[in-house]
């Protein structure tokens, strides 16, 4: 069940955020729980979580190791922090910032070189499911971003399926549209890693989950977890989320 902050929260928010999210989540120790706060509060989100299983993520990082990248944050420098995992490709990068299929795997395989575990996202715009092309964009994104890494890398993965018209804006995708969309992306990882990869991979579903229709999405065997947005925000909604 991970959480994705966006651009929210100062690390004292993030602490008050821990405060109040740590008791909520005690019970819960059959899940893992990620958070991924901005850069800023990477530190204040590792110490809220210390003593926990909350694990913490980036929302992304650096394809390069270091040097002359400016407002990049490298997977070294993210692991200094305590983070274990980071989102890679995620729609709002792709959207504003000019992510592309391309860039994906240089930041995934940048993420595992630095032993964080990489959330890698795809997902159909709107256009593309409107125009019949949502099995064509999500193999494509396969293909480029994940298809290459190496039996070793991909066994280390989490993929989250977000279909890029259902973030952020309250409109959830249907178990039937969400268990098909899991099922092309299962079937890509089987026909390039195998069965037994294939069945390993966790794919996460992402958008506008909360608390009322996260049992409802858990209940779909396609679906290994979640990625919530704006619904990760409030410490009470999370940890409902978190128990359905
Ligand atoms: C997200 O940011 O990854 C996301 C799924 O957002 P939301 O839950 O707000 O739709």
């Amino acid at each position: 069940m991970a959480g994705n902050w966006k651009m929210n929260k100062t690390s004292s928010e993030t602490s008050e955020y821990f405060a109040e999210f740590r008791p909520l989540v005690a019970d819960t120790e059959d899940r893992e729980i990620v958070i991924c706060p901005p850069f800023t509060a990477l530190d204040a989100a590792v110490k809220g979580a210390l003593g926990t299983r909350i694990a913490i993520g980036a929302q992304n990082v650096a394809r390069a190791k270091a040097g002359a990248y400016t407002s990049e944050v490298s997977g070294s420098m993210l692991r200094a922090t305590g983070a274990t995992y980071t989102l890679v490709g995620h729609s709002e990068c792709r959207k504003h910032f000019g992510e592309t299929d391309e860039v994906v795997l240089p930041r995934t395989i940048a993420a595992l070189e630095s032993d964080l575990t990489p959330i890698i996202c795809v997902g159909e715009s709107p256009e593309d499911r409107a125009s019949g092309q949502t099995e064509m964009v999500l193999t494509r994104q396969f293909a480029k971003g994940i298809g290459p890494l190496t039996p070793a890398q991909f066994g280390r993965v989490v993929i989250a399926y977000e279909p890029v018209w259902a973030i952020g804006t309250g409109k959830t995708a249907t178990p039937e549209v969400i268990t098909e969309a899991h099922r092309i992306i299962r079937r890509e990882a089987r026909s390039r890693f195998g069965d037994e990869a294939a069945e390993a991979l966790r794919i996460l579903y992402g958008g506008s989950v909360n608390p009322g229709n996260a049992k409802t999405l858990m209940a779909q065997p396609e679906i290994d977890g979640l990625l919530v947005g704006n619904a990760s925000l409030d410490p009470q909604s999370f940890a409902a989320i978190v128990k359905a």
